[in-house]
């Protein structure tokens, strides 16, 4: 579980995450929504340890982490631009870094073989990712993350760069493997319809700050704020 207290990140006089609080349960699906600019990345990206905090604590797991480097994070992030390395074939990619630290995993063979079925890309795992479609490099991408079993998953975004149709695809199969492995998840979206089908509770952020964090019916059904009633697109 994932716990964040008062998270506050201000870069020079750009206060981009003002105060947040939230905790996160063992299995849950969180998503993070609101418009752009709002502070979604800095908040996931603080809690990947790829930015640093401001003010504020923050726990994963029982411990705080607020200055732990990434690699000692028990978090696994995707990204929306796939970050792959382009010079290695998509198993690489997927294994690259796993001898190490906090996720040193024996038998990768196995491992990469079972998380590829699980995606579907078994026969695309030599291939560079120049040689593989959008919907393919993200999920050599999420199965890199998979690998690595971590106790929370971050994805930012992890599905704005495909097509509508992959996209809703995508969004089923990350809801069934989520059904599957009930992994912590934090998912951050400028997207409402994925927001709402996605998660178990859904956190509207507006300015840096949480708006109100519910579960997606009663988001809907009692939204708190007029931006929340306006963002969600519940009928006046
Ligand atoms: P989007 O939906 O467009 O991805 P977002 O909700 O992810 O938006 P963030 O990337 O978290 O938004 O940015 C929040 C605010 O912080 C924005 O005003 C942005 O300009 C600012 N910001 C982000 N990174 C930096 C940085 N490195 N230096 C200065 N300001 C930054
Ligand atoms: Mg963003």
């Amino acid at each position: 579980h994932l716990r964040l207290d008062s998270l506050t990140k201000h870069f020079g006089d750009v206060k981009a995450v003002n105060g947040i609080d939230l905790a996160v349960d063992d299995g849950e699906f969180l998503v993070f929504v609101g418009p752009s600019g709002c502070g979604k990345s800095t908040t996931l990206r603080m809690l990947a340890g790829l930015e640093s905090i401001t003010d504020g604590t923050l726990s994963i797991g029982g411990t705080v982490v607020n200055d732990h480097p990434p690699d000692e994070r028990d978090v696994a992030m995707v990204f929306q631009n796939y970050a792959l390395y382009p010079h290695m074939t998509a198993a690489e990619n997927m294994t690259f870094g796993l001898d190490s630290g906090l996720f040193d995993r024996s038998n990768h063979d196995e491992a990469v073989a079972e998380v590829a079925e699980t995606l579907g890309i078994t026969d695309l795992l030599d291939r560079k990712p120049k040689e593989l479609s959008g919907g393919e490099r993200q999920r050599v991408a999420i199965g890199r993350a998979l690998l690595r079993e971590p106790e929370v998953f971050l994805l930012d975004e992890p599905l704005s760069n495909l097509d509508a149709k992959l996209r809703v695809e995508m969004r089923t199969e990350l809801l069934e493997l989520h059904r599957t492995l009930r992994t912590t998840t934090v998912y951050v979206t400028h997207d409402q319809t994925e927001a709402m089908t996605l998660g178990d509770r859904v956190a509207v952020l507006n300015d840096g700050r949480i708006e109100q964090v519910d579960p997606p019916q009663r988001l809907y059904d009692y939204p708190e704020t007029r931006f929340v009633a306006e963002f969600i697109g519940t009928p006046a």
